[in-house]
């Protein structure tokens, strides 16, 4: 391990301490959103910052399942608990989206999957624990682990797999995103998330699970590992 070597750098202010560090970038937030799109500043000039050597050996826990099965409110319960930091798929692509001056890009894009790996260096410098919601097809997973065996994480994979119904009455339901995803793609997920045979992936059907019970389950299976 070269942890001791990992450094902070601001562009201005050079080496600074990470209590000089804002993590998160609020103004990128969607409204009613609770997770907040990870982009570190220095408090002190706002530059984004650099890190030099990341750590190796953060701990990181997948959620994985499709749209309104649970991901981004069992985070968030798991970042208020345990204090773990959280990357939130949807806040990813905004931070990528500025980043890209406004263009968009794919969830499971070459650029998407730097940008993960760049917030897990941010996160794991700053000394946290991760948890990264996000969809990840099976046909992609090999391209995530790649990212995760490089920084030596500890991490679990789960798959949320709630009803199809559940996800789709979740989906309309709830108001923290302005639009509501398309039945189409909550279908078009929860069916190609199949990892058959994947003894790294953790099913959970949370159907009729509290987010409570959910978590619980998550951390068991993940303390064990
Ligand atoms: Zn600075």
């Amino acid at each position: 391990m070269c942890e001791n070597s990992t450094r902070i750098i601001c562009p201005v202010c050079g080496e600074i301490d990470k209590s000089l560090v804002e993590i998160y970038n609020i103004s990128l937030r969607k409204q009613d959103f609770a997770l907040s799109p990870v982009l570190p500043t220095c408090r002190q000039c706002n530059s984004e910052i650099e890190i030099a050597d990341p750590p190796k050996g953060a701990e990181l826990i997948i959620l994985n399942g499709t749209c309104g099965s649970g991901k981004s409110t069992v985070a968030e319960e798991i970042m208020k608990r345990y204090g773990f930091a959280v990357i939130d798929g949807d806040c990813m692509l905004q931070v990528l989206r500025c980043r890209l001056g406004g263009r968009k890009a794919e969830y499971n894009s070459d650029e998407a999957l730097d940008e993960i790996g760049r917030e897990i260096d941010v996160l794991a410098a700053l000394g946290y624990p991760i948890v990264l919601s996000h969809i990840i097809l099976p046909k992609d997973w090999c391209r995530y682990k790649e990212i995760f065996l490089k920084r030596r994480l500890k991490y679990s994979h789960f798959l949320l797999k709630p009803d199809i119904d559940a996800a789709i009455s979740r989906c309309n339901t709830r108001t923290c995103h302005k639009s509501v995803t398309p039945e189409y793609w909550i279908r078009y997920f929860d069916e190609s998330l199949l990892f058959n045979g994947s003894a790294d992936v953790f099913t959970i059907d949370n159907t009729d699970l509290t987010v409570d019970e959910t978590v619980m389950k998550i951390m068991e299976t993940h303390q064990r590992i």
